[in-house]
């Protein structure tokens, strides 16, 4: 099969967040089972370029139609770690991708509507016709719409559409002049209840509800998280397009990047282990203590590395935290925030423990120290209130860190209870988003590292024997491309 996968982010040359590890992590992997896959991107300015290799125009004067007239761009190629990546840039007045970030600009969906119009323009002047074309997230939301509705007529009637929706919270709402800027126009046809309008604002255009709308099939990172989204708030207004539309919907569990993310071979921690060869593990520990000023003590470390955001259960964070401190544990947080208030919270509290020999807080982004986080650590803890999928407690399970989690998303999918999984269980979940709940696994936790250790170290191997890398989640996608390619 042919596969174009259409996206704002791919790591490590455009990344902001997890949206990019998955179109790299999956690309490799569909291309590993035979299939071609090429990748859309926009063209920022801000990209790392030193990732891209042989860097070169393949389409001079691509023309795309925009409103009343049309904008000129012209479209590049370049390897990004072996995979073959388009890179489209606009020369137009707006200058959409050449504001040196990412993201956060007031015209953001015009932004995302314009890259996804000139992404289907390219592919049908340049004469590809994949089998599938995989979009992701709003900003590619509207290509099974534009797919569906003009590009079919141009001769595209065989392509078939994938929508991933990698959060829900974010879904791109426009007003309708963005129907008029990409040739759909008929406001009155679209801006209905079962087309693209969006329930809190009848006059906007919501780009997630016309990705599920309109794809042949759509999923979301997790099969818990695609229950969720049915059922619960976290649909965020989408469930009962979901539920209309369930036939085509399901839940895929991202992977995790293996070769990157490997203890036996990772350059960033002291030593190298392995599932059979757990012992090097504990001068990773020692290393760590060293490097964050912890005192060397018979006492388990229990981390958090990630975003200090609302999403990820601050309040539990925190408890955790001073819950550790109380019961003979040390703990380590890496994190940033991008909220000003829990910023200053977690400030706050780093210069109160700045002179604990159990603590650190390091409030900043490091992905080196990372590595020597997971590899050092004893446990993991990810208490979030929601969470699509989730990568910390995978790479904690990678690295021997016995993760604890609330029972929510991706994370119910990946962390099995050692009280609920006799034998298979590699880590502690609760339910409630309240201390009491926290605690009951932390105590649980805590108890078997210092009553059982040869429990403990069972429960660490058992993490690291388990495979959460993309071989399943790549496979699960073929089926799907293969299923909607036939339909
Ligand atoms: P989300 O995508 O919601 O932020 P995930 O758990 O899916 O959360 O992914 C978070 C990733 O970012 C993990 O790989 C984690 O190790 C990394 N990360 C988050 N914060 C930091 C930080 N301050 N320093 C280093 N790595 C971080």
């Amino acid at each position: 099969m042919f596969i174009v996968m259409v996206a704002a982010e791919c790591a490590p040359v455009a990344k902001v967040g997890g949206l990019a590890d998955v179109i790299f992590g999956l690309s490799r992997e569909v291309e590993l089972r035979g299939h071609h896959v090429e990748i859309v991107l926009p063209k920022y300015d801000c990209m790392d370029y030193g990732q891209i290799w042989g860097l070169c125009v393949s389409y001079q004067d691509l023309w795309v139609p925009w409103f009343d007239g049309s904008v000129h761009c012209t479209v590049y190629f370049g390897f990004v770690h072996g995979r073959k990546c388009f890179f489209i840039e606009p020369h137009g007045r707006e200058n959409f991708f050449g504001r040196g970030a990412f993201y956060g600009f007031p015209d953001e969906p015009m932004r995302f509507a314009f890259f996804t119009k000139a992404a289907l323009e390219f592919l049908f002047k340049s004469g590809k016709r994949p089998d599938v074309i995989h979009t992701h997230d709003w900003q590619t939301g509207l290509a099974p719409v534009l797919l569906f509705e003009i590009y079919k007529h141009y001769g595209m009637q065989d392509v078939r559409s994938c929508h991933t929706i990698h959060n829900f919270r974010h879904q791109g709402i426009s007003g309708q002049d963005v129907l008029f800027a990409t040739g759909l126009g008929r406001p009155h046809y679209y801006l209905t209840e079962d087309r693209l309008r969006d329930d809190a604002q009848h006059s906007a255009v919501n780009f997630t509800r016309a990705g599920i709308v309109y794809s042949n099939f759509v999923t979301t990172v997790s099969r818990h998280h695609a229950w969720e989204v049915r059922h619960t708030e976290f649909g965020n207004g989408l469930a009962r397009t979901l539920h209309v539309h369930q036939n085509k919907f399901g839940g895929i569990v991202n992977g995790l990047d293996y070769h990157y993310w490997n203890p036996d071979i990772d350059p960033l921690i002291a030593r190298n282990y392995n599932a059979s060869h757990v012992e090097p593990k504990y001068e990773n520990k020692r290393a760590l203590r060293e490097r964050l000023w912890l005192r060397d003590a018979y006492k388990p470390i229990i981390a958090y590395v990630g975003r200090l955001d609302s999403q990820k259960g601050v309040h539990l964070i925190r408890h955790a935290l001073f819950w550790a401190l109380g019961n003979g544990c040390q703990f380590v947080l890496l994190g940033t925030s991008p909220d000003n208030a829990i910023n200053h919270q977690f400030w706050q509290l780093k210069h109160q423990l700045n002179d604990d020999p159990d603590c650190h807080l390091e409030l900043r982004f490091d992905e080196h120290l990372a590595h020597l986080v997971y590899a050092g650590s004893d446990f993991v803890i990810v208490p979030s209130l929601y969470e699509p999928c989730g990568l910390t407690q995978l790479i904690g399970l990678r690295y021997g860190t016995v993760p604890i989690v609330r029972r929510v998303g991706g994370l119910a999918d990946t962390v099995f209870d050692v009280a609920k999984y006799n034998g298979q269980g590699n880590g502690y979940s609760f339910d409630g988003a309240d201390p009491g709940s926290l605690e009951s696994a932390l105590v649980r936790a805590v108890g078997c590292w210092n009553h059982h250790p040869g429990d403990f170290r069972k429960l660490v191997q058992t993490g690291m024997s388990q495979d959460f890398s993309w071989n399943r989640a790549g496979q699960d996608y073929v089926n799907i491309y293969e299923y909607i390619r036939h339909k």
